[in-house]
Protein backbone atom coordinates (compact mmCIF):
# COMPACT_ATOMS: atom_id res chain seq x y z
CA UNK A 1 0.00 0.00 0.00
CA UNK A 2 3.07 2.50 0.69
CA UNK A 3 4.42 1.29 -2.33
CA UNK A 4 5.50 4.61 -4.42
CA UNK A 5 4.73 6.70 -1.78
CA UNK A 6 7.42 8.91 -1.79
CA UNK A 7 8.43 8.50 -5.75
CA UNK A 8 9.95 11.33 -7.31
CA UNK A 9 10.98 12.38 -4.20
CA UNK A 10 14.79 13.07 -3.33
CA UNK A 11 16.28 11.75 0.28
CA UNK A 12 19.53 12.81 1.76
CA UNK A 13 20.35 10.05 4.99
CA UNK A 14 23.06 10.83 7.45
CA UNK A 15 24.23 8.86 9.90
CA UNK A 16 24.95 5.21 8.31
CA UNK A 17 27.70 3.44 9.91
CA UNK A 18 26.58 -0.53 9.05
CA UNK A 19 23.51 -2.06 8.81
CA UNK A 20 22.43 -1.90 12.43
CA UNK A 21 22.11 1.60 12.08
CA UNK A 22 18.61 3.31 12.55
CA UNK A 23 19.21 5.69 9.64
CA UNK A 24 19.92 1.94 7.54
CA UNK A 25 16.35 0.94 8.22
CA UNK A 26 15.51 4.63 7.39
CA UNK A 27 16.91 4.10 4.42
CA UNK A 28 15.11 1.03 3.39
CA UNK A 29 11.89 2.26 4.31
CA UNK A 30 12.51 5.10 2.39
CA UNK A 31 13.48 3.01 -0.99
CA UNK A 32 11.14 0.72 -0.91
CA UNK A 33 8.87 3.51 -0.62
CA UNK A 34 9.66 4.76 -4.11
CA UNK A 35 12.47 7.41 -3.19
CA UNK A 36 15.71 8.41 -4.51
CA UNK A 37 18.78 8.11 -2.08
CA UNK A 38 21.81 9.91 -1.26
CA UNK A 39 24.03 9.15 1.58
CA UNK A 40 26.96 11.05 3.86
CA UNK A 41 29.24 8.80 5.88
CA UNK A 42 31.43 10.11 8.87
CA UNK A 43 34.89 9.30 7.70
CA UNK A 44 37.41 7.36 5.30
CA UNK A 45 36.86 4.24 7.98
CA UNK A 46 33.05 4.10 7.20
CA UNK A 47 32.81 4.60 3.45
CA UNK A 48 33.28 1.09 2.41
CA UNK A 49 30.00 -0.06 4.35
CA UNK A 50 28.47 3.07 3.24
CA UNK A 51 29.01 2.70 -0.38
CA UNK A 52 28.04 -0.96 -0.46
CA UNK A 53 24.92 -0.83 1.46
CA UNK A 54 24.25 2.27 -0.57
CA UNK A 55 24.77 0.02 -3.80
CA UNK A 56 22.74 -2.59 -2.80
CA UNK A 57 19.83 -0.08 -2.67
CA UNK A 58 20.85 1.34 -6.60
CA UNK A 59 22.21 5.01 -5.09
CA UNK A 60 25.97 5.89 -5.74
CA UNK A 61 25.42 9.52 -4.23
CA UNK A 62 27.68 8.84 -1.80
CA UNK A 63 29.34 12.22 0.27
CA UNK A 64 31.61 12.39 3.33
CA UNK A 65 30.57 14.32 5.92
CA UNK A 66 32.28 14.51 9.74
CA UNK A 67 29.44 17.10 11.37
CA UNK A 68 32.49 19.25 12.69
CA UNK A 69 33.30 20.44 9.38
CA UNK A 70 31.81 23.37 7.67
CA UNK A 71 33.38 22.89 4.53
CA UNK A 72 31.98 18.85 4.73
CA UNK A 73 28.46 20.04 5.25
CA UNK A 74 28.54 22.97 2.50
CA UNK A 75 30.40 20.31 0.04
CA UNK A 76 27.43 17.73 0.71
CA UNK A 77 24.37 20.57 -0.18
CA UNK A 78 26.39 21.51 -2.94
CA UNK A 79 26.86 18.12 -4.76
CA UNK A 80 22.65 17.31 -3.95
CA UNK A 81 22.29 21.04 -5.59
CA UNK A 82 24.19 20.25 -8.45
CA UNK A 83 22.77 16.48 -8.88
CA UNK A 84 19.51 16.98 -8.14
CA UNK A 85 18.66 20.37 -8.03
CA UNK A 86 17.11 20.83 -5.00
CA UNK A 87 16.36 18.00 -1.54
CA UNK A 88 12.70 16.97 -0.80
CA UNK A 89 13.70 14.81 2.30
CA UNK A 90 16.90 14.80 5.19
CA UNK A 91 17.41 12.44 8.06
CA UNK A 92 19.74 13.62 10.54
CA UNK A 93 20.72 10.63 12.16
CA UNK A 94 24.09 11.82 13.86
CA UNK A 95 25.04 11.97 17.76
CA UNK A 96 28.17 11.30 19.84
CA UNK A 97 29.44 11.79 23.15
CA UNK A 98 32.88 10.66 25.01
CA UNK A 99 32.40 7.10 26.39
CA UNK A 100 33.36 7.88 29.91
CA UNK A 101 30.90 10.42 29.97
CA UNK A 102 28.41 7.56 29.17
CA UNK A 103 29.73 5.37 31.76
CA UNK A 104 30.26 7.71 35.01
CA UNK A 105 28.33 10.91 36.79
CA UNK A 106 26.77 13.42 34.65
CA UNK A 107 28.37 16.04 37.58
CA UNK A 108 31.70 15.08 36.01
CA UNK A 109 31.67 16.13 32.80
CA UNK A 110 34.30 18.33 31.44
CA UNK A 111 33.88 21.59 29.19
CA UNK A 112 35.27 19.51 26.15
CA UNK A 113 33.41 16.51 26.25
CA UNK A 114 30.16 18.57 27.17
CA UNK A 115 30.80 21.15 23.92
CA UNK A 116 31.54 17.98 21.86
CA UNK A 117 28.46 15.78 22.02
CA UNK A 118 26.00 18.89 21.84
CA UNK A 119 27.28 19.81 18.71
CA UNK A 120 27.85 16.33 16.76
CA UNK A 121 24.45 15.13 18.30
CA UNK A 122 22.55 19.05 18.15
CA UNK A 123 24.35 21.16 16.24
CA UNK A 124 24.92 19.50 13.68
CA UNK A 125 20.80 19.02 12.83
CA UNK A 126 20.64 23.56 12.75
CA UNK A 127 23.80 23.07 10.33
CA UNK A 128 21.96 20.69 8.22
CA UNK A 129 18.78 22.30 8.14
CA UNK A 130 20.35 25.51 6.88
CA UNK A 131 22.14 24.39 4.15
CA UNK A 132 18.96 21.95 3.33
CA UNK A 133 16.37 25.34 3.57
CA UNK A 134 17.11 26.47 0.04
CA UNK A 135 16.95 23.10 -1.83
CA UNK A 136 13.83 22.35 -0.01
CA UNK A 137 12.16 26.05 -0.85
CA UNK A 138 13.23 25.38 -4.15
CA UNK A 139 11.24 22.33 -4.36
CA UNK A 140 7.95 23.97 -2.33
CA UNK A 141 8.44 22.45 0.55
CA UNK A 142 10.47 19.29 2.23
CA UNK A 143 10.45 17.24 5.54
CA UNK A 144 13.28 16.83 8.15
CA UNK A 145 13.39 14.28 10.40
CA UNK A 146 16.10 13.83 13.41
CA UNK A 147 16.40 10.68 16.32
CA UNK A 148 16.09 11.65 19.77
CA UNK A 149 15.79 8.98 23.02
CA UNK A 150 13.57 9.68 26.19
CA UNK A 151 17.04 10.72 28.28
CA UNK A 152 16.30 14.04 26.61
CA UNK A 153 13.42 14.46 28.77
CA UNK A 154 13.85 12.99 32.05
CA UNK A 155 17.03 11.40 33.62
CA UNK A 156 17.86 8.26 32.50
CA UNK A 157 21.29 6.42 33.95
CA UNK A 158 24.21 7.04 32.32
CA UNK A 159 22.51 8.67 28.98
CA UNK A 160 24.24 12.09 31.23
CA UNK A 161 25.37 14.00 28.71
CA UNK A 162 23.65 12.47 26.09
CA UNK A 163 20.38 13.27 27.59
CA UNK A 164 21.45 17.06 27.55
CA UNK A 165 22.23 17.04 23.78
CA UNK A 166 18.74 15.53 23.25
CA UNK A 167 17.50 18.20 25.10
CA UNK A 168 19.30 20.89 22.90
CA UNK A 169 18.32 19.04 19.94
CA UNK A 170 14.55 18.74 20.73
CA UNK A 171 13.99 22.68 21.85
CA UNK A 172 15.93 22.95 18.21
CA UNK A 173 13.66 21.05 16.28
CA UNK A 174 11.02 23.30 17.52
CA UNK A 175 12.76 26.53 16.66
CA UNK A 176 13.55 25.22 13.00
CA UNK A 177 10.16 23.64 12.63
CA UNK A 178 8.49 27.11 13.24
CA UNK A 179 11.03 29.85 10.98
CA UNK A 180 11.38 26.99 8.01
CA UNK A 181 6.92 25.80 8.52
CA UNK A 182 7.20 29.22 6.18
CA UNK A 183 8.52 27.26 3.35
CA UNK A 184 6.60 24.39 4.02
CA UNK A 185 9.42 22.50 5.70
CA UNK A 186 8.46 20.70 8.10
CA UNK A 187 11.29 19.09 11.20
CA UNK A 188 10.10 16.30 13.66
CA UNK A 189 11.94 13.96 15.58
CA UNK A 190 11.84 9.98 16.29
CA UNK A 191 11.89 9.28 19.79
CA UNK A 192 13.16 5.53 19.58
CA UNK A 193 13.02 3.14 22.24
CA UNK A 194 16.97 1.00 22.45
CA UNK A 195 17.94 -0.70 19.63
CA UNK A 196 20.95 -2.51 19.53
CA UNK A 197 23.36 -0.25 17.13
CA UNK A 198 26.93 0.73 17.01
CA UNK A 199 26.36 3.72 19.33
CA UNK A 200 23.94 2.54 21.58
CA UNK A 201 26.73 -0.01 22.77
CA UNK A 202 28.48 2.94 24.52
CA UNK A 203 26.03 3.63 26.80
CA UNK A 204 26.99 1.58 30.20
CA UNK A 205 24.15 -0.49 31.27
CA UNK A 206 22.39 -0.53 27.68
CA UNK A 207 21.17 -4.43 27.91
CA UNK A 208 19.48 -2.85 31.66
CA UNK A 209 17.28 -0.72 29.75
CA UNK A 210 16.54 -3.33 27.09
CA UNK A 211 15.35 -5.42 30.12
CA UNK A 212 13.34 -2.68 31.50
CA UNK A 213 11.59 -2.12 28.45
CA UNK A 214 10.84 -5.98 28.20
CA UNK A 215 9.53 -6.19 31.74
CA UNK A 216 7.88 -2.76 32.31
CA UNK A 217 6.62 -1.15 28.98
CA UNK A 218 2.91 -1.58 27.66
CA UNK A 219 3.61 -3.40 25.03
CA UNK A 220 6.45 -5.69 27.20
CA UNK A 221 8.99 -6.27 24.00
CA UNK A 222 11.64 -3.92 22.31
CA UNK A 223 11.45 -2.60 19.45
CA UNK A 224 13.61 -2.74 15.77
CA UNK A 225 15.32 -0.57 14.06
CA UNK A 226 12.05 -1.39 11.44
CA UNK A 227 9.88 -0.09 13.21
CA UNK A 228 11.82 3.29 13.46
CA UNK A 229 12.28 2.93 9.74
CA UNK A 230 8.26 3.05 9.07
CA UNK A 231 7.36 5.56 11.68
CA UNK A 232 10.12 7.50 9.43
CA UNK A 233 8.60 6.86 6.17
CA UNK A 234 5.40 7.95 7.47
CA UNK A 235 6.82 11.22 9.15
CA UNK A 236 8.91 12.28 5.65
CA UNK A 237 5.78 11.37 3.74
CA UNK A 238 2.96 13.89 2.40
CA UNK A 239 0.55 11.25 4.87
CA UNK A 240 2.11 13.58 7.58
CA UNK A 241 1.98 16.69 5.89
CA UNK A 242 0.36 19.35 8.89
CA UNK A 243 2.47 17.67 11.65
CA UNK A 244 5.55 19.59 12.45
CA UNK A 245 7.37 20.76 15.32
CA UNK A 246 6.41 17.17 16.87
CA UNK A 247 8.62 14.39 18.66
CA UNK A 248 6.81 11.07 17.89
CA UNK A 249 7.38 7.93 20.09
CA UNK A 250 8.32 4.60 19.13
CA UNK A 251 9.16 3.01 22.63
CA UNK A 252 6.07 0.22 23.08
CA UNK A 253 4.82 3.04 25.17
CA UNK A 254 7.94 3.12 27.57
CA UNK A 255 7.52 7.03 27.97
CA UNK A 256 4.05 6.96 29.44
CA UNK A 257 5.52 5.54 32.80
CA UNK A 258 6.35 7.27 35.77
CA UNK A 259 9.57 5.19 36.28
CA UNK A 260 9.68 2.42 38.88
CA UNK A 261 10.03 -0.37 36.31
CA UNK A 262 10.05 -2.81 38.69
CA UNK A 263 6.74 -2.01 40.40
CA UNK A 264 5.54 -1.95 36.91
CA UNK A 265 6.72 -5.07 36.19
CA UNK A 266 5.14 -6.25 38.97
CA UNK A 267 1.86 -4.49 39.16
CA UNK A 268 0.44 -7.35 35.54
P1 LIG B 1 24.91 4.40 14.91
O1 LIG B 1 26.20 4.30 15.64
O2 LIG B 1 24.62 3.36 13.92
O3 LIG B 1 24.74 5.83 14.24
C1 LIG B 1 25.32 7.00 14.78
C2 LIG B 1 25.91 7.74 13.61
O4 LIG B 1 26.45 8.99 14.01
C3 LIG B 1 27.05 6.95 12.94
O5 LIG B 1 26.75 6.75 11.58
C4 LIG B 1 28.25 7.86 13.11
O6 LIG B 1 29.15 7.79 12.02
C5 LIG B 1 27.56 9.21 13.17
N1 LIG B 1 28.44 10.24 13.70
C6 LIG B 1 29.03 10.32 14.92
N2 LIG B 1 29.83 11.40 14.97
C7 LIG B 1 29.74 12.02 13.77
C8 LIG B 1 30.33 13.17 13.19
N3 LIG B 1 31.22 13.93 13.86
N4 LIG B 1 29.99 13.50 11.93
C9 LIG B 1 29.13 12.75 11.22
N5 LIG B 1 28.55 11.65 11.70
C10 LIG B 1 28.85 11.29 12.96
O7 LIG B 1 23.81 4.40 16.08
P2 LIG B 1 22.23 4.68 16.02
O8 LIG B 1 21.71 4.11 17.28
O9 LIG B 1 21.66 4.26 14.72
O10 LIG B 1 22.15 6.27 16.17
C11 LIG B 1 21.44 7.10 15.28
C12 LIG B 1 20.63 8.13 16.04
O11 LIG B 1 19.58 7.48 16.76
C13 LIG B 1 21.43 8.92 17.08
O12 LIG B 1 20.96 10.27 17.09
C14 LIG B 1 21.03 8.25 18.38
O13 LIG B 1 21.20 9.08 19.52
C15 LIG B 1 19.57 7.99 18.08
N6 LIG B 1 18.88 7.02 18.95
C16 LIG B 1 19.38 5.76 19.10
C17 LIG B 1 18.72 4.87 19.95
C18 LIG B 1 19.27 3.48 20.15
O14 LIG B 1 18.89 2.83 21.13
N7 LIG B 1 20.12 2.97 19.28
C19 LIG B 1 17.54 5.25 20.61
C20 LIG B 1 17.07 6.54 20.41
C21 LIG B 1 17.74 7.43 19.59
Amino acid sequence: MLDGLLKGKQALVTGVANKRSIAWAIAQALHRAGAQLAFTYQGPRLEGTVRELAASLGSDLVLECDATRDDDLDRVFQRLQVAWDGLDLLVHSVAFAAREDLEGRFTDTGRANFLMALEISAYSLVAMAQRAEPLMAARGGGSILTMTYLGGERVVPHYNVMGVAKAALESSLRYLAFELGQKNIRVNAISAGPVRTLAARSIAGFTVMEDHVERASPLRRNIEAADVGELALFLLSPLARNITADIVYVDSGMHALAGFPEQAAVAR
